[in-house]
């Protein structure tokens, strides 16, 4: 099955979805592993270009085109020799970040970039385009002589770290896609890759095939992707599609009892199709951790569809579950899957473990999860666990002790963390705040962190006029340096937080420590109250928590004088910060920034967590200015507790703010974040 992969625990996986495939009849490892490794066969005769998206393909003098067959059908064509490839960038927001990705990351120069948008034209090597349906008819008595893909190909989709083409075959023959293809393209010096999804995400990407250093000891020679181009597919960027499956439950037990490194996840999501023909389900799945340089194991025991056995494939972090038949709009199914592996890594042999907001369990895309969730955790009674939600009960029996918690409503990212704490708590107007601090206890930095979060979520309640949505929070210290994340009704944060001015270097991780607690807490309204269902969105979560954490910090501090200066200094960061980003800024668009280069990973950050909060500032100052300062405060906040209140537990998206604030004023606004949300443009404060 994988044997051209030489590592040792595959062969486990293999049998693992050996077992249960035949079971349900119908193998989808074996039709995907076709759809990757297909035959070339006959020649095909084109009547002119072939389309994919908004590419062209065109064979020149001494190309041979040819079917590729795949499970007794054609699912591509393979174009042996040179071919001319002609690319269009025509979104006007797509084609900024495009210039910018070409100069940075790429050799190639586009032909033409003008007010119509920006064209590359290369000749390339050869090409293999995925696909059903794809034009061309075979070449009249011509015998097929089945022969191999080319090398470069093969090398390519050799456990790749990105989901390799039959992933989204399998989404065009099963789940209803109709239309998804994939194209490898071999440039003389840069090999691309581009997707065409017209029907789930109706998104077209262009990425650079990039190949992992040898000295990466666990990775090396693995490709991965990075943005070229991306644009819309007969949509705007900001009328973003629903997702054909969503989550609405997940019940969710994490076993470790045994203690050491392993750990056994069970997961019952229940998903409600939202469209007919919904019959693949498509997730994120861990397939591996990496341990002293090693590469350990994630096995996936069981998968089952409403009780029974059902055709999966986990493969290159994904997993894969036919719903045969597919639910009918509106209807439920509930899918079962047990996996294990040494998900309980403890870094640098510290005394606890944390499943994240990584795809530690079988994880939605962003758009395709609003769960009410519940999650048991079994871990030996010395630890201490802690999971996303509301405690239900906590119970030990027979040297283990049992964690139940749930969240109710709509939940995403739901994460568990275990170690040797020691827990302080207070409770609140029925708000209870968990304070968890490793190893030692830290009594005094603990009940500090229980007064600030009561005074981050009184000034957030008086800003927004939505209280704290749950009933509990715990904030877990993790055993590391300059990071935090807000899962619901969770906070991971580092030690510096635990340990105000202890040592120089938590002196110097602390800077902005209360600014950024109070981000992470701002997390719980910007994220969960109201969700982002996609990358595109995060500046809803990132920019809006950023800013409110300047709104609580202005309040806390004191005075007036005190806190307008407080505000001044962040405002101020934020200018500077946004400054030093490169062309192509859109905050809208900055994940698709290549990210190779240190300046281009900053540039994704500058967007989110200056140029966001920056242009809200603007905002605000921009209604001061039209409807008078009073008048216009008024507004801004109302936008703001009126986007929070209609999207609560659902998915709020800029276009909502706009139609909001249009709704507010009386006049469109859409144009004003044409400038600069979803542009380039910097307003000028
Ligand atoms: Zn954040």
């Amino acid at each position: 099955m994988y044997q051209k992969r030489t590592y040792p625990w595959m062969a486990v996986v293999t049998l693992a979805l050996g077992l249960a495939a035949p079971a349900a009849g119908f193998d989808l490892a074996a039709w995907s592993r076709a759809v990757d490794h297909p035959t070339p066969g006959g020649t095909v005769e084109l009547d002119g270009p072939l389309a994919v998206g908004s590419a062209t393909l065109e064979p020149l003098q001494g190309c041979t085109v040819r079917e590729l067959m795949a499970n007794g059908e054609r699912c591509g064509l393979l174009f042996a020799g040179p071919v001319k490839l002609t690319f269009t960038v025509a979104d006007r927001f797509s084609v900024p970040v495009a210039r910018r990705n070409l100069k940075r990351n790429t050799k190639i120069a586009p032909k033409r970039d003008d007010a119509s948008g920006l064209e590359i034209v290369e000749t390339l090597r050869s090409a293999v385009v995925w696909g059903f349906g794809l034009t061309g008819a075979p070449a009249a008595g011509e015998a097929a002589t089945p022969g191999t893909l080319p090398e470069w190909v093969e090398k390519i989709l050799d456990r790749p770290l990105f989901a390799p083409p039959s992933h989204d075959l399998a989404q065009a023959a099963f789940g209803g896609a109709a239309g998804m293809a994939v194209a490898l393209l071999r440039a003389p010096k840069d090999t691309l890759l581009l997707r065409v999804d017209p029907t789930v995400d109706q998104l077209e990407e262009l990425d650079l095939v990039m190949k992992i250093p040898p000295r990466d000891p666990v990775d090396h020679g693995r490709r991965y992707l990075l943005p070229v181009a991306a644009q819309p597919i007969g949509r705007q960027w900001w009328d973003r599609p629903g997702a054909p499956l969503m989550a609405v439950r997940e019940e969710l037990v994490v076993d470790n009892s045994g203690g050491g490194s392993r750990l056994e996840v069970t997961s019952e999501s229940t998903v409600r199709a939202l469209r007919a023909g919904a019959g693949l389900w498509r997730v994120a799945l861990v397939d591996r951790t990496v341990s002293h340089r090693e590469e350990l194991p994630v096995e996936v025991r069981t998968v089952q569809v409403n009780g029974k056995p059902a055709p999966f494939l986990r493969q290159d972090g994904e997993l894969l579950v036919r719903l045969d038949p597919p639910p009918p709009p509106g209807g439920t199914v509930t899918i079962r899957v047990i996996h294990d592996g040494h998900l309980a890594l403890r870094p640098g042999g510290d005394s606890y473990w944390s499943l994240g907001t990584w795809a530690w369990y079988p994880q939605p895309a962003m758009n395709a999860e609003l769960a009410e969730v519940d999650i048991r955790v079994v871990t030996p009674e010395d630890w201490i666990a802690f999971a996303s939600g509301d405690t239900v009960s906590r119970e030990t029996a027979d040297g283990l002790t049992t964690l139940h918690t749930h969240v109710e409503g709509a939940a995403q990212f739901p994460v568990v963390a275990a170690g040797k704490y020691h827990v302080y708590s207070d409770t609140r107007n029925g708000i209870t705040c968990n304070v968890a601090t490793y190893v030692f206890g830290k009594e005094k930095a603990a009940r500090l962190l229980i007064d600030f979060f009561f005074a981050a979520a009184k000034v957030y309640n008086e800003y927004f006029h939505v209280p704290y949505p749950y009933t509990e929070m715990d904030i877990v210290e993790i055993n590391s340096w300059g990071w935090g994340q807000a899962p619901p009704g969770v906070i991971f944060i580092t030690k510096e937080a635990f340990t105000p001015l202890a040592d120089s270097l938590t002196q110097i991780f602390s800077q902005g420590i209360n600014e950024r607690i109070a981000h992470e807490m701002a997390h719980t309204w910007w994220g969960h109250v109201v969700k982002m269902d996609s990358t595109e969105e995060q500046w809803i979560t990132e920019s809006f928590a950023e800013y409110s954490a300047a709104l609580f910090l202005e309040v806390a501090a004191g005075s007036r004088k005190k806190g307008k200066r407080l505000f001044t200094k962040l405002l101020n960061s934020w200018k500077g910060n946004t400054s030093m980003v490169g062309r192509g800024g859109s905050i809208y668009l900055g994940s698709y920034l290549a990210g190779e280069s240190f300046e281009d990973r900053m540039d994704e950050v500058r967007l989110l967590y200056a140029k966001g909060p920056m242009v809200l500032h603007a905002l605000r100052l921009e209604l001061q200015k039209k409807y008078g300062q009073k008048q216009g405060d008024r507004y801004f906040i109302a936008l703001l507790r009126a986007f929070l209140r209609n999207f609560e537990g659902r998915y709020g998206a800029t276009r909502h703010l706009v139609g909001i604030l249009d709704q507010i004023t009386g006049e469109s606004w859409q144009g004003w974040f044409e400038r600069y949300v979803y542009g380039c443009e910097v307003p000028k404060l």
